[in-house]
């Protein structure tokens, strides 16, 4: 259209209607895809060949088709009158790049402007029926007043779908790092599928319902494969936001909008072309989301067996090839971090394998915990929960097998060794051997010592005999360090009855919360005892149901079933002795669940 209306304004007519009068064409003819090129050559003094190219002739097999520049497209994707051009291209090269064409081009990448569309003088919608490129009906210039401008990084989605339409390889530029050579590769119908699927799921993750426009479409997307694939990642959180009510199933299943419109979208062919995006959307699932297993299908993507995060259950117990029996009552002690989710009706556990580092067995004389800690000089209560909370490393060991591997030992002996300052002058000191020695000071405490002196918060100024029971430890912060510890350990940790009275929850509830990591409790020789600004924490950010269903006068079940039907997520506690798990709700959530706003 762009060309008859450059050969209609070169040969003098007003309108290029004149033009098609003169060539015999009719109106219906040059409005459609299907436009007769050899009439239109045969007046240009052309052969139909030489216009062929730049004509939307219908590609072979696909009558319903167009063309444009020898890329098929759906006769949706564009419009044979462009609904915007850019006036400073058509000044600089003198006529329409083919790209205008596509619905989706709605800004100039070269001159960092929206696409004009009306013109500037009468304020109407630009006709193609008109004098010339640049001069209107009403005979104003488009160059007179040029549309709002957009920024390179707004412009960089823009960049990549004209030279895929001209055919130029990318210049290497990607400020906006977007995935140009995955883009690139995407035949051109297939990346304006993907352009139009990212900018709407993009748009309805922010809430904006309202009537979307292409160049929002296209500025969304932008968005989503900047920085790629953070931001894709991004997304896929936001809409994870979003979608809580349909958190049942395997990931595919949670994000079955994004997934279909991506990967079982037909405009998006061939399939491997999308590798890029499953490889995002598997690194989400892998790495991100933990609320849901990752099925098969996704699995299958991986090229090459990925260390995955988030895990099953039976899948744990297959890698540490024990029974899932065992592998429950590790997940249950804390060896490992987990969590329950919802998977249809029932719950399922994922266990987190980033944080759970699974060991094997290896060669050495495994010793029993006297041995350990009569080579380490500390006695066994004070080793054990160093083991516990990870300052003693199990790296030789599976966590099925009971014992101390003497290479763990070792390597925590050198360790504490390591710790021994010989650059400073030393001071008042006092030995390890001493310390560990004196009845009045409780194993938890000794335990936090070697902590403090792990973070260098208690320094050591050597060895006397090179040993870990003559280490000098500075005398002074030592005794500064032990009076705070002491004030911590008498007021700082609460019982089990007072957190749950915090909390406003079952007693049985808190040794889950600890399990699931959201409270932090160590044994004493007095019981349990729980950290209070742990209880704090947790309390800023969650609720027992039980206690609002008191205050509202109304049932926990009643509560829940609001939870399911306002698709507000429920941390649901498992509780000790068989009863049914305790829930919670986060407090921000508490208002949409409330009988009240009901
Ligand atoms: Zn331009
Ligand atoms: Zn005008």
């Amino acid at each position: 259209m762009g060309y008859v209306l450059r050969l209609s304004e070169q040969n003098g007519y007003s309108t290029p209607w004149s033009l098609c009068q003169f060539a015999g064409l009719k109106q219906n003819e040059f409005r459609t895809t299907g436009m007769p090129v050899d009439k239109l050559a045969a007046v240009a003094n052309r052969r139909p060949s030489e216009l062929e190219p730049i004509a939307y002739t219908p590609p072979p097999g696909r009558p319903r088709w167009a063309c444009l520049l020898g890329h098929p497209i759906v006769p949706i994707e564009m419009s044979v009158m462009p609904r915007r051009f850019c006036p400073e291209c058509v000044a600089e090269r003198g006529f329409v790049e083919a790209h205008w064409h596509l619905r989706l081009m709605a800004a100039c990448p070269i001159h960092l402007r929206v696409g004009a569309s009306i013109c500037p003088n009468c304020g109407q919608p630009l006709r193609w029926f008109r004098p010339g490129l640049l001069e209107c009906d009403c005979g104003g210039s488009l160059l007179d007043r040029l549309p709002p401008s957009i920024s390179e990084t707004d412009a960089s989605l823009f960049a990549a779908i004209r030279i895929k339409v001209l055919g130029f390889a990318a210049d290497g530029e990607n400020p906006a790092h977007l995935p140009l050579n995955h883009l690139m590769a995407l035949n051109l119908r297939s990346m304006l599928a993907v352009i139009r699927a990212l900018g709407r799921f993009r748009l309805n993750a922010n809430g904006n319902t309202a009537t979307i426009d292409e160049l929002q479409t296209v500025l969304a997307a932008t968005e989503v494969l900047r920085q790629w694939p953070t931001n894709f990642i991004k997304l896929m959180s936001d809409l994870g936001q979003d979608a809580q009510k349909n958190l049942s199933g395997g990931v595919s299943k949670q994000f079955e909008g994004i997934y279909r419109a991506l990967f079982k979208n037909k405009a998006v062919e061939p399939r491997e072309q999308t590798d890029f995006l499953k490889s995002a959307f598997l690194d989400f699932a892998v790495n991100h989301w933990g609320r849901g297993f990752v099925d098969h299908k996704l699995m299958k993507w991986a090229s090459e067996p990925t260390r995955r995060r988030y895990i099953t259950q039976s899948e744990f117990a297959a890698t540490l090839g024990v029974q899932p029996r065992t592998a429950a009552r590790l997940l249950k002690e804390r060896t490992v971090t987990s969590d329950r989710v919802k998977c249809g009706k029932a719950e399922r556990v994922i266990v987190d394998a980033s944080h759970n580092v699974i060991h094997k067995t290896q060669p050495g004389r495994i010793l029993r915990a006297r041995e350990a800690a009569r080579q380490l000089v500390l006695p066994v209560p004070v080793l054990s929960p160093l083991r516990e909370t990870g300052e003693f490393e199990v790296t030789h060991l599976s966590p099925v097998q009971p014992g101390w591997h003497e290479k763990d030992v070792e390597a925590f002996g050198r360790k504490l060794l390591a710790l021994a300052r010989h650059d400073s002058e030393a001071g008042e000191s006092i030995t390890m051997a001493a310390i560990m020695r004196n009845r009045h000071h409780s194993p938890e405490i000794k335990a936090d010592l070697v902590r403090a002196m792990l973070s260098k918060e208690v320094p050591v100024f050597g060895t006397a005999d090179g040993n870990i029971g003559g280490m000098q430890l500075d005398f002074y912060l030592y005794r500064n360090w032990l009076g705070d510890a002491m004030r911590r350990a008498a007021g700082n940790a609460r019982t089990p009855a007072e957190a749950a009275k915090a909390l406003h929850c079952d007693r049985g509830a808190i040794p889950g919360l600890i399990q699931l990591g959201l409270l932090n409790g160590t044994k004493t020789p007095k019981g349990l005892r729980i950290d209070d600004e742990s209880v704090t924490q947790f309390s800023k950010k969650y609720v027992s149901l039980a206690f609002h269903a008191k205050c509202f006068g109304t049932s926990t079940r009643a509560l829940m079933r609001s939870c399911e039907r306002a698709g507000v997520q429920m941390l649901l506690v498992p509780m000790m002795r068989r009863a049914g798990p305790q829930p919670f709700v986060r407090v921000a959530d508490v208002e949409t669940i409330l009988p009240s706003a009901a």
